[in-house]
């Protein structure tokens, strides 16, 4: 199993790769492709929680899961943006606010943290419940390659060197990684902590769909846009249904 969830992680932060790539060897990406993805991801991770994480924690963790829910809502809120100011996904277009380097920096850690999380809740999820994480996949993968797009774009608005941005994007692929890691060493201390951690990432993927990604949408001038979030949902629907066989509830 564990090394099935590694080679999922890899896949994700390849696509992560990926996204910063794409962007390094085109000159104009096509805003609406990056706008597709992110309307899809918004629509399926959505769906997810509300129909499979939420009642999922209240079956590991009972009455404590909402606790643990919000703070994991909570955390990325924190990393994203509290203490940092100014990160969105998509393409960076504001390079009147990326004059000063501190604040590429800053907008890296906060997606670092948030990739780190992404990597957590695909492991935490499989660890869980096989097919359960194989949603939780999904619904990252849907939104991997805007978020590599984002960070190379964010060195580029910096004016960094393209190596630097193609970099910082491998770098979040890693966070993706340490955050599938991280899962086997909590689930060798305690098999009730993957509970716990199970409902946090739930909280945690609350904020990737809802304040990650909805308000991209949101600003599009593409009304075309905010159609494509049921899209997402449906698509979830279909996944979910294909996998029934294999033991989704
Ligand atoms: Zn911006
Ligand atoms: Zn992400």
């Amino acid at each position: 199993m564990t090394f099935t969830i590694i080679m999922f992680g890899l896949v994700a932060a390849a696509a992560e790769i990926a996204g910063g790539s794409l962007l390094l060897m085109r000159r104009q990406w096509p805003r609406s492709v990056q706008e597709y993805l992110l309307a899809l991801g918004a629509g399926f991770i959505l769906a997810l929680v509300f129909l499979e994480l939420v009642p999922e924690s209240f079956r590991a963790v009972g009455g404590e899961a909402p606790l643990f829910m919000l703070m994991g809502y909570a955390l990325l809120h924190f990393f994203e943006h509290t203490i940092v100011g100014h990160l969105h996904f998509g393409e960076e277009t504001h390079t009147d606010v990326m004059v000063s380097r501190v604040a590429s920096l800053s907008t890296f850690a906060g997606l670092f943290i948030h990739a780190f999380f992404d990597g957590f809740a695909i492991s935490v999820g499989m660890e869980f419940n096989f097919t359960l994480g194989l949603l939780i996949f999904f619904a990252v993968l849907l939104h991997k390659i805007p978020e590599g797009l984002t960070i190379a774009s964010v060195m580029i608005a910096a004016e960094r060197k393209r190596q630097t941005a193609f970099l910082a994007s491998l770098a979040i692929g890693v966070a993706t990684m340490l955050g599938i890691l991280s899962v086997f060493i909590l689930s060798a201390v305690s098999g009730q902590v993957v509970g716990i951690a199970f409902a946090f990432s739930a909280g945690a993927s609350t904020y990737v769909g809802a304040s990650d990604l909805i308000p991209e949408i949101n600003h599009s001038k593409n009304r075309v846009i905010p159609l494509l979030v049921f899209g997402g949902m449906l698509l979830f629907w279909a996944g979910k249904a294909l996998l029934a066989p294999a033991g989704v509830r």
